[in-house]
């Protein structure tokens, strides 16, 4: 993108999704919850309160000036600093999407304001939406995500298996494997069950291979994914190892790599990965970048990772 946008990120190449449009409707990590892996750090306060946190129609005149300009996308997803669908007019990305473009609409979400029908209801207007579920009782669901106090596990479920009661997009379901929390098999058979009984087309295992919120919240290794993913049958992939993106990106600008480094605190492996550019290249951009004190490096585990300065 070659003009400044400030809720609109990308788009990011993406294996699943192609080039992917970001919209990001929600202030720096106001969230429902505040999970121990979360890689944009702690939540300070969670949240339930479901608000007009920034102004919709400014979201989609960037909307508007974008499509204007030219931009081309696979997907528009609504994604970033926090939890999507504490925004109170979500579904309006989605119109606009329908309305305005051949474009094909994606929602990520914690999941946890599904029980309430109006959330529902917004949020089956998205193509394709993306659910977590890492937990299997209310104690684990405490300890991983740390939730807002209205947000329980048995309202999460039952959220979740509404929604896909009256939802015919496609709809995966995230589980988050924490080494040491929820990454026993016992575990892990338990919310297989669970997730079972939400009927998702598809299932994403993933794990902490970015910074977590929590220091020594350590990732699950690939081998254990595999084998914990065949507990959740033939619709579980694991996607936590990152991947050469098949999208090739000619040029990617520091606009761009803000707008995800933001969001997504990254090293520079990763970045040239989503990105589909040579690591070489990408790190004399990024040292660019931190020299004029955009970004900021920092070593975590052995491996330097870039943030944005403020
Ligand atoms: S991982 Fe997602 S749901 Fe959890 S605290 Fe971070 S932004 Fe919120």
């Amino acid at each position: 993108m070659s003009e400044a946008y400030q809720y609109l990120f990308g788009p990011v190449p993406s294996r699943r999704l192609g080039r992917s449009l970001g919209v990001d409707l929600i202030p720096f990590k106001r969230c429902t919850q505040d999970c121990v892996y979360c890689q944009l750090g702690e939540t300070p306060c969670t949240v339930s309160e479901r608000a007009e946190y920034v102004p919709m129609d400014a979201v989609l005149s960037e909307l508007e000036r974008w499509k204007a300009s030219g931009g081309q996308a696979d997907h528009i997803t609504l994604a970033g600093s926090g939890e999507p669908t504490l925004h109170l007019r979500f579904d309006e990305v989605f119109k606009w999407v329908r309305e305005r473009t051949e474009v094909r609409s994606v929602l990520l979400t914690n999941g946890s304001l599904l029980y309430l029908p109006a959330v529902r209801r917004s949020a089956a207007l998205a193509d394709k939406v993306k659910v977590t579920l890492s937990a299997w009782d209310e104690a684990s669901f405490q300890q991983i995500h740390r939730p807002a106090q209205a947000i329980t596990f048995e309202r999460l479920v039952e959220g979740e298996r509404a929604f896909r009661e009256m939802y015919s997009g496609e709809l995966s379901v995230e589980v988050f494997i924490v080494d040491g929390m929820n990454s026993q098999i016992e575990q892990c058979r338990k919310i297989a069950e669970i997730v079972r009984s939400i009927q998702p087309d598809r299932i994403d295992i993933n794990t902490a291979v970015r910074p977590p919120a929590v220091a020594g919240v350590q990732p699950s290794s690939l081998e254990h994914l595999q084998e914990l993913a065949a507990l959740f049958g033939d619709r579980a992939v694991v996607t936590a190892s990152f991947k050469q993106t098949d999208v090739s990106t000619d040029i990617v600008s520091r606009e761009m790599l803000l707008g995800l480094i933001k969001r997504h605190p990254s090293g520079a492996k990763q970045l040239a990965q989503e990105f589909g550019v040579s690591p070489k290249e990408l790190k004399q951009t990024l040292a660019l970048m931190v020299s004029e004190g955009q970004l900021l490096m920092q070593d975590r585990g052995g491996e330097t990772y870039y943030f944005c300065r403020g």
